[in-house]
């Protein structure tokens, strides 16, 4: 049995087979079970995870169970034989920029001769900002290279063409099975009501476009192009030995956001560019936490709705080799990796790949997710 996906993990994804309709599937080994064919149950006779999503957690667990049942003698279909799709249809994405690791070496690249690396808001809120749901891809999809206005060092006045500093984001992507109502608040202790599961996510990034655009209103074009997440979800019902305390946050946070109560997640990243692992991002080493970044998302009295993705932004740990982008790997640019590298090169292919402790004492492999860079089209 492919290792990592045994019946402690059960993620949930869409497959076809040779050209057959879209249905909600179970990975177990190296194969997936068709639950439309095992259960009978409509909401797996769907496109994508939604309508089994806005079911709530009563029925995630249930079926988590009745899965389990069913694991040791359900009929699989090979993955290698099926086309995977986007599991699920993403309502809004927000991503944020919870890793103080990743924020101070960001401010230290980009304002050396500011005294504090990280902007006077961060430690008192989970800064983030508001992506395009519409070009969120599934692990696989080749990622082409963005066109835009960037300006290069030294002049006043910026030029276009294909972005020259294509990097990827390691993050982790939580999805929201069931919405909240517009004008309340979700509180900091109603993460497991709202959430159903985590995905891998690559936030690709061009930072010769967003380098020009984002002041005053942050990114917009350098990052709206494409964000890969895998193609399986793997439930949070899955990752209950995975919790940790997180750092200390100082100052403590406001009352909404749960001073004291800051759980994440002991996920293990590794990013790989063309086979080789270039870092190793410890998510445990995130300062905000999901349960923060989802009370903070609603605190103003917006909504959540089925199918909503938020993300934590680019995870890095404290070591040099810990870092979640190229940005940081490579010093701004101006220290190229072994292989004599900064940012990405048309043909280059990232994988991110996560694992996580399971409740059985192994550990889970999450979803991969990976992406081919091509060239422009401009
Ligand atoms: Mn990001």
């Amino acid at each position: 049995m492919s290792d990592g996906f045994g019946p402690d993990h059960l993620p949930y994804g869409v497959f076809s087979r040779a050209g057959g309709p879209r249905r909600v599937g179970v990975r177990l080994g190296d194969g997936v079970i068709d639950l439309h064919a095992a259960t009978g149950r409509d909401d797996f006779a769907q496109p994508c995870l939604n309508a089994f999503l806005a079911r709530g957690p009563q029925v995630w667990a249930e079926t988590r169970a009745e899965v389990l049942a069913l694991a040791p003698e359900a009929p699989t279909v090979p993955v290698a034989d099926l086309t995977l799709y986007l599991p699920f249809e993403v309502a809004d994405y927000v991503d944020f920029y919870a890793s103080e690791h990743h924020a101070t070496t960001v401010g230290r690249i980009f304002r050396p001769d500011a005294a504090e690396p990280l902007p006077l808001n961060w430690r008192h809120l989970p800064v983030g900002y508001h992506g395009r749901a519409g070009t969120v891809v599934v692990s696989g999809t080749p990622v082409v290279r963005p066109c835009g206005q960037r300006r290069d060092p030294g002049q006043d006045a910026p030029t276009f063409g294909p972005t020259r500093r294509l990097d990827l984001e390691a993050e982790l992507g939580y999805v929201v099975g069931v919405g909240s109502r517009h004008g309340s608040a979700v509180p900091h202790t109603a993460l497991a009501d709202h959430v159903f599961g985590v995905v891998g996510l690559n936030d690709w990034s061009a930072r010769d476009l967003q380098a020009w655009e984002y002041v005053p209103l942050g990114p917009f074009l350098g990052k709206s192009f494409a964000t890969s997440v895998s193609a399986w979800v793997t439930p949070l019902a899955a990752l209950d030995a995975a919790w940790c305390d997180l750092p200390a946050q100082d100052p403590e946070p406001l009352a909404y956001l749960g001073p004291g109560l800051t759980r994440g997640l002991d996920i293990a990243v590794e990013v790989e560019v063309n086979g080789t692992v270039v870092s190793r991002p410890p998510y445990s080493s995130q300062y905000w936490s999901p349960a923060q970044m989802l009370a903070h998302l609603t605190v103003n009295g917006a909504c959540l709705r089925t199918g909503d993705l938020f993300a934590s932004g680019t995870i890095s740990g404290p070591g040099p080799e810990e870092s979640g982008s190229l940005l940081e790997l490579s010093w701004g640019g101006t220290r190229p990796r072994p292989d004599g590298r900064t940012f990405l090169a048309d043909g280059d292919v990232v994988t991110l790949r996560y694992s996580a402790p399971s409740v059985t004492g192994g550990r889970l492999t999450l979803g991969e997710v990976t992406g081919r860079v091509e060239p422009a089209v401009c």
